[in-house]
């Protein structure tokens, strides 16, 4: 039995992984919002009522969002602030008495897919989270990379190729403090400033990402050009992962993995930017969903 911990804005959640990888127990508890203390009580909560019903974990693991400073353990970019600056692996171990491991959701993600997911049996497995922001994790042979700056796959930070940039009449400033970042083209929210900018509504009007999708299923054409320009963008962004890290298959996650046309579309596109004369790279939809959080940060303690 391994135990997995998704800590995220909104709501804590833990499951009881078996060896197969099949969750036994799962639960779910409110974040409490802003306070440090209660958030890691609630967390020794939640492992001390699952090894109440299911024994002792051989490992537990810890997903959230943010990275982890290699150098000095803490917390930093986490939406969740009163995590940043925290040492929560640290604080977490002295408060439960043994070792813990943790990474950021993104690579959870990764490792819960390449290990029994979309990207089981492949050896180079690039994850990424497109939602409200832009994440990746990098899993080789089962193994989640993990560098010396604690950024791994974290694309969605990297410059975005001229013209992909021009999508949105001119490079965006992105909250990192860089312009014209892949997040800034590729996020859920950038989807729907794109498609107002172009059909010239206001931003406060415009469609959601899903319901540009919708739109665009029904045949509306503004919003299949929108998905268009999006997969072209998409395409270029990850043909320069592609070319650095040649992976076999690349799995979509995030609201926006929801969005059945883009597993064509982008492969159609992404050969123009793909230094090979073929392209054998594979991208696929996401197997786990929701649960990838709390399943990665378990295979983490594997
Ligand atoms: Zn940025």
């Amino acid at each position: 039995m391994r135990i997995g911990i998704d800590l995220g804005g909104t709501k804590i959640e833990i499951a009881v992984l078996d060896s197969t990888g099949t969750i036994v127990h799962r639960a779910r508890v409110p974040t409490p919002a802003g306070d440090y203390e209660a958030t890691l009580a609630a967390i020794a909560r939640l492992v001390a009522d699952a090894e109440q019903m299911h024994g002792r974990a051989q490992g537990i693991g810890i997903g959230t969002p943010g990275s982890i400073s290699r150098s000095t353990g803490c917390i930093k970019n986490s939406n969740s602030v009163c995590l940043n600056g925290r040492n929560l692996r640290a604080d977490l171990q002295a408060l439960l008495g043994r070792e813990l491991r943790i990474a950021n959701d993104a690579n959870c993600f990764a490792l819960s897919e390449a290990i029994d997911g979309a990207g089981a049996g492949s050896a180079i497995v690039f994850g990424v989270i497109l939602g409200t922001g832009v994440g990746g994790g990098l899993v080789v042979n089962g193994h989640l990379l993990d560098g010396p700056n604690g950024i791994t796959g974290e694309w969605g930070h990297n410059p975005l190729l001229l013209d992909a940039q021009r999508t949105l009449g001119a490079p965006r400033a992105c909250y990192c403090g860089r312009v014209g970042c892949v997040e800034t083209v590729l996020s859920g929210p950038a989807m729907a400033a794109d498609h107002a900018f172009a059909s010239g509504e206001p931003a406060q009007a415009s469609l959601t990402a899903e319901q540009i999708a919708q739109r665009a299923r029904a045949g509306e054409r503004s919003c299949i050009q929108t998905l268009e320009r999006y997969a072209t963008n998409l395409a270029q962004a990850l043909a320069v992962v592609i070319n650095i890290v040649d992976p076999d298959v690349v799995v979509l996650g995030g609201g926006i993995s929801n969005i059945d046309p883009l597993y064509e579309l982008v492969p159609a596109h992404w050969a123009k930017w793909v230094f090979s004369d073929r392209v054998q790279t594979r991208l696929v939809r996401n197997q786990h969903g929701d649960s990838s959080g709390v399943r990665g940060a378990a295979w983490l303690a594997a």
